[in-house]
């Protein structure tokens, strides 16, 4: 399956706005989850693995696309998530739907339940592997270093440079991928990256970690300087899953003027964030590309909330 780049043009904000439509990737709704997944089911497939084990909340982008890729594949899914009520939402529905077995586990034990699944499996004969939640790891911060390289060629095609690149981080590891894009090719765009949850200490230190783990496992001649990492965790409200009415408002302004569906998790978060980010730092006249990272199913959970109540 071919990843293609679709650019949304001329969303105005006193700067030439573009929108990468990562949400518009063939394959399960999108979203940046689906450029990682392909990285890591390439993987799977070339060894003897026979099962998937991975992590995520009822709400993951991440389950569903694995879930999916798993039947896509014929080989066994098995996702562990800390579902405390019986709460569904369009992803844990899908995940559902898509024939994954479901292990529930409290938030404090997910480390421990996801050793015992692994072990588990092993002893049953199995062959499992294991991806962590969100796709973190170098496969899935490979995934934006190439997403870089389309947004460098897009640029070369259509003549346009981007100054600014904003995007929704939560594990970070698109932003360290698109970081390591930038350093690679020498480019100097400012990325931002607008935490979902995370604060900027403990965001950072992740992010950095990834980073270091790519460059080291590709033996990279990169240095990152603490100027190439901005995470910006004053737009998380109450943290993961928590928005405002400032949320509500951006949602329901782009999705009239632009017909771009944004989520209050990921999405919708991040592009208040990068407005007001925008704003404070009286940024004119630029050409500023914002990652849709995905979420589709998150829309349609808001618009469940929220639109019946119009
Ligand atoms: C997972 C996800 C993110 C965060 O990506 P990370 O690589 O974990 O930072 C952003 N937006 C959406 C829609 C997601 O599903």
């Amino acid at each position: 399956m071919d990843e293609n780049l679709i650019i949304q043009k001329n969303i105005e904000l006193n700067n030439n706005m573009y929108v990468l439509r990562e949400d518009l990737l063939p394959y399960s709704f999108g979203g940046n989850k689906v450029r990682k997944a392909i990285k890591f089911f390439d993987f799977i497939r070339k060894s003897s693995y026979d099962t998937v084990i991975t992590y995520g909340s009822p709400s993951s982008n991440h389950a569903r696309v694995i879930a999916n890729m798993a039947t896509m594949h014929d080989l066994r899914c098995i996702i562990i998530t800390p579902k405390s009520n019986d709460f569904d939402t369009f992803n844990s529905v899908l995940v559902t739907y898509l024939g994954a077995t479901m292990i529930y586990c409290s938030l404090q034990t997910v480390r421990e339940t996801i050793e015992q699944t692994i072990e588990f499996e092993k002893q049953k004969g199995k062959k499992p592997y294991f991806i962590e939640g969100g796709g973190h790891g170098n496969l899935g911060t490979e995934a934006y270093v190439d997403a870089f390289q389309q947004i460098l060629d897009y640029e070369k095609e259509s003549n346009i440079v981007f100054d600014y690149i904003f995007v929704a981080s939560g594990t970070g590891t698109t932003l360290a991928g698109l970081i390591i894009g930038d350093l690679i090719n020498n480019s100097m765009k400012k990325i931002i990256g607008i935490s979902i949850a995370r604060t900027k200490e403990r965001g950072s230190e992740v992010i950095n970690e990834s980073m270091k783990d790519y460059i080291n496992e590709k033996n990279l001649n990169i240095k990152v300087l603490d100027d190439n990492l901005i995470f910006d965790d004053s737009y998380i409200v109450d943290g993961y899953g928590t928005y405002n009415k400032n949320i509500e408002d951006v949602i329901e302004e782009q999705f009239n003027k632009n017909g771009l569906p944004l989520d209050p998790t990921y999405t919708g978060k991040a592009f208040w964030g990068m407005e007001e980010y925008i704003i404070k730092n009286k940024i004119r006249n630029k050409n500023i590309l914002f990652i849709h990272t995905g979420g589709t199913p998150l829309f349609f959970d808001y618009f469940n909330e929220k639109g019946k109540s119009k």
